[in-house]
């Protein structure tokens, strides 16, 4: 594949999964558009005055704007942008209020039309809801919009157009099968993050195109203290960079190698905070199909952050039939000969978080052999649990990895199971503070 239809897929970029369904209406569902502006400069250096050469006020009506016409707005988006939504439910609830009230205020003095100095204003309050890199899209349509459809108006400040430029690089901070990662500060606001670089030619040559551009559109839509952050992606004609929020803690992984095995407490502690993502990640119809410890990293203050959205998958139906992930945590239903024609469903990651317990606990994965006993063993649920495990950590790991997927403990009832309550409430916590 060329580079050109490497572009063309970025262009459109929305996830079509089995179901031919675009994740990107369900998962906006209660929040506000927003779009990255994402391209490079073609020659490394971006024009200064880019902003000024764009009209400095907008309000848009997204809610009241009929189907048509906000296809008409995006259509004269920059071809590589990607809708984003930016806010935190609560944050964007607020902006809801800001917005609503200004525009409020407006209406009483101007009737339809705005001073520049108030909208001004605005634009700065409700910039201070927002995290530093975010920006908004503006629609050039939005007046004749607003005349028509007065219900809603929102306030849409300047796109930001993202390049290397903006960002001091610093140290690598790891290297993946297909590019670098790296410590990164942005100028302007000197917040940090993870600058993750693909080379083109490499996703081109791995035929990963697909799996990359979900990353970027399931990651980049998900807000979740447990989940890293994708805050946008841009591209130059080699390649493509995404903007992670940074993990300061590093691997998981390399924690468990270094302890061998986790205490029960700290254990406990990250599947709570395992549960708390996958319950929104699930709401979200959103399966990540990919857990390991490999996969999840570690926040600054040691807080569990599950990233590697390359596998995970937008599936409104609940159901899908594709074989990916790790075979050591991979649910029967994906490795059975005899289920594997099904569709499995979001049940799956519960299987794979119950592995994932298991060698927390354990130091090692429950069903590790070789790859064809690895897959008799799933089949069978064939697992020895050490003596050394608590006789509640066996209960809900036997309640995880059970061989129907129906049968397996919800996430709800898992945050309300006696190992879960014995380490994380906040009376434990306060107990192992003292301690
Ligand atoms: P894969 O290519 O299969 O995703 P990988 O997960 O090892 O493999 P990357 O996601 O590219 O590859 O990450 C490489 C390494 O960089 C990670 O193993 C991790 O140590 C580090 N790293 C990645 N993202 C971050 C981040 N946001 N903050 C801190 N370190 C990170
Ligand atoms: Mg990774």
């Amino acid at each position: 594949m060329g580079a050109a239809a490497l572009e063309a897929r970025f262009r459109h970029m929305v996830i079509v999964d089995e179901n031919d369904d675009p994740i990107a209406s369900k998962l906006q569902e209660k929040t506000k558009v927003a779009t990255y502006t994402t391209h490079l400069p073609r020659k490394s250096r971006q024009p200064k005055n880019n902003e000024n050469a764009l009209p400095k006020t907008t309000v848009t009506s997204l809610e009241a704007t009929p189907a048509k016409a906000r296809q008409t707005s995006s259509k004269t988006r920059h071809p590589l942008s990607v809708v984003v939504s930016q806010e935190s439910d609560e944050a964007a609830d607020k902006e809801d209020a800001l917005a609503a009230a200004d525009v409020k205020s407006q209406a009483r003095t101007q009737g339809h039309t705005r001073s520049h100095a108030a909208e001004g204003k605005g634009r700065q309050s409700l910039s201070q809801l927002r995290h530093p890199l975010s920006v908004l899209s503006q629609a050039p349509n939005a007046d004749v919009k607003r005349e028509q459809y007065p219900v809603r108006l929102i306030k849409q400040p300047l796109p930001k157009v993202l390049h290397l430029g903006m960002f001091e690089v610093g140290r690598a901070l790891g290297k993946g099968k297909f590019g670098r990662v790296y410590l990164a500060r942005e100028r302007d606001t000197g917040f940090v993050c993870a600058l993750k670089v693909l080379h083109k030619n490499e996703i081109q040559h791995g035929r990963i195109e697909m799996q990359v551009a979900r990353e970027i559109e399931i990651q980049s839509n998900l807000r979740h203290p447990n989940i890293l952050r994708l805050y946008g992606h841009f591209h130059d004609s080699k390649r493509i960079i995404l903007i992670l929020e940074y993990a300061g803690k590093g691997e998981l992984y390399k924690h468990l190698q270094k302890e061998d095995r986790f205490p029960e407490w700290k254990a406990a502690r990250y599947i709570a905070q395992m549960a708390n993502a996958l319950q929104y990640l699930h709401r979200k119809h959103v399966i990540h199909r990919d857990i390991k410890p490999e996969n999840i990293l570690l926040g600054i203050h040691g807080e569990l952050k599950m990233s590697d959205f390359g596998w995970s998958v937008h599936a409104p139906s609940g159901r899908r039939l594709t074989k990916c992930g790790t075979l050591d945590y991979l649910p029967p239903e994906m490795v059975d000969p005899r289920k594997c024609d099904k569709p499995y469903d979001q049940k799956v990651d519960l299987w794979s978080l119950g592995v994932l317990m298991f060698e927390f606990l354990v130091g090692r994965a429950p069903f590790e052999d070789t790859p064809v006993m690895t897959q008799r063993r799933i089949t069978k649920g064939d697992m020895t649990i050490p003596s050394f495990v608590s006789p509640e950590a066996k209960d809900l790991i036997r309640k995880l990895l059970v061989l129907d997927a129906d049968q397996r403990i919800s996430l709800e009832n898992l945050r309300q199971h006696p190992w879960i309550i014995k380490h994380c409430s906040k009376h434990a916590q306060i107990e192992r503070k003292d301690g």
